[in-house]
């Protein structure tokens, strides 16, 4: 379940940033920003050492109605802080009077759920069929799961914030696109993708956005919230033999439809992947011309995915990560990354594949000079 530190100590190892102080998890307190992305609105608290919002700049703007006291967020990036530049990636965000993170206010996420399912999810009130499709069977600790599930969107949010103001962001979660308006589905509860296309079409941030999923598994749940959203394009490239086409039975999954589908056949490897990806994906971005990419990266294409299906290697993996940054950046697109699905008994080697779309932005954030 905790993937996230462990691509928190893949990022530390490979000197993508710089310690594990620079990231902050549901199972630990906030530890500290080591210094604040340049223009970004951060000032460092003499007392405390903490980052705090400065109320001028950008954060404050992004932190409105909110009202918190301080910002925790990843930064830094050995390699490239040599040359003064920054690399983002954050994982959660703000704290609420120095007591600790706090998830996004309720009515973002009533944006793309219903209030009915999400009252259900937050106190714990969820009937046993939506848990069924969900898939959880059990779970030790309810607290815990509503808290990361409501940061992970918080996550995204912010990141997609921080990629309209600087080009480019990260965020070590996300990715939770199974979930739909009125139930969870495949492990996923709540929609990051969604909420953050609709919040910030509500906030006029952006005008067009595009989520650009590339999970082996179809974006279903993006596709059903944001059908009735003309303004947001849902781009789905994934193995067609696969959740939720067909599977086991469940009559209420695979009838969800993107903008554009993409779907591959069991067993395709890079080849034919990348047929598919660089036939369709520049398509999408002229055609919709996106002043925002929403990149879901999921990982479980990678051939030795436990659940895949596909057959794309590392290096076709690591490859797809350039091209869709380039594809976004040459076009002076924002593009915000989630790291999406992945399976392997693994943590090393799962880690491993979630790494390769950090590596790939930050060898473009040097490319663009970002
Ligand atoms: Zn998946």
């Amino acid at each position: 379940m905790w993937k996230f530190r462990d691509l928190a100590d893949r990022l530390v190892s490979d000197g993508l940033v710089q310690s594990h102080r620079d990231f902050w998890t549901p199972e630990d307190p906030p530890a500290m920003v080591l210094s604040p992305p340049r223009g970004a609105g951060w000032q460092e608290d003499s007392q405390t050492g903490r980052m705090r919002p400065n109320p001028s700049g950008f954060t404050a703007r992004l932190l409105a109605g909110s009202r918190p006291s301080a910002v925790v967020a990843c930064r830094g990036c050995a390699s490239l802080a040599r040359s003064q530049q920054h690399f983002h990636c954050l994982l959660a965000l703000w704290t609420s009077g120095g007591r600790g993170p706090r998830g996004p206010p309720d009515d973002w996420l009533l944006l793309a759920h219903d209030a009915e399912y999400c009252r259900g999810f937050l106190e714990g009130t969820l009937d046993a069929a939506r848990w069924r499709r969900i898939g959880f069977t059990q779970c030790s600790d309810y607290g815990a799961l509503v808290r990361r599930t409501r940061l992970e969107v918080a996550g995204t949010v912010l990141a997609a914030r921080l990629a309209l103001q600087r080009g480019l962001a990260c965020h070590t979660a996300g990715g939770t696109h199974h979930a739909h308006r009125s139930w969870g589905s495949g492990y996923t509860i709540l929609n990051d993708l969604a909420v953050a296309a609709l919040l910030l079409l509500r906030e006029g941030l952006v005008s067009r956005p595009l989520v650009c999923d590339l999970d082996v598994h179809q974006g279903d749940g993006t596709a059903e919230i944001l059908a009735g959203e003309p303004r947001a394009f849902t781009f789905s490239v994934h193995c067609k033999d696969n959740f939720p086409f067909g599977f086991k039975g469940m009559s209420h999954l695979g009838a969800d439809r993107s903008d554009l589908d993409v779907g591959l056949a069991a067993g395709t490897a890079d080849q034919g992947y990348f047929g598919a990806l660089e036939a369709h994906l520049p398509c999408a971005l002229d055609l919709h011309r996106p002043d925002l990419v929403l990149y879901d990266a999921g990982v479980d294409v990678h051939a030795d995915d436990g659940l895949g299906r596909l057959g794309v290697s590392w290096g076709g993996l690591r490859r797809r990560e350039d091209v869709v940054l380039e594809a976004c950046l040459s076009r002076k697109i924002p593009i915000v990354c989630v790291i999406g699905g992945g399976y392997d008994r693994s943590a090393s080697r799962l880690s491993r594949r979630h790494s390769a779309v950090f590596h790939a932005a930050a060898a473009a954030w040097a490319r663009h000079g970002l």
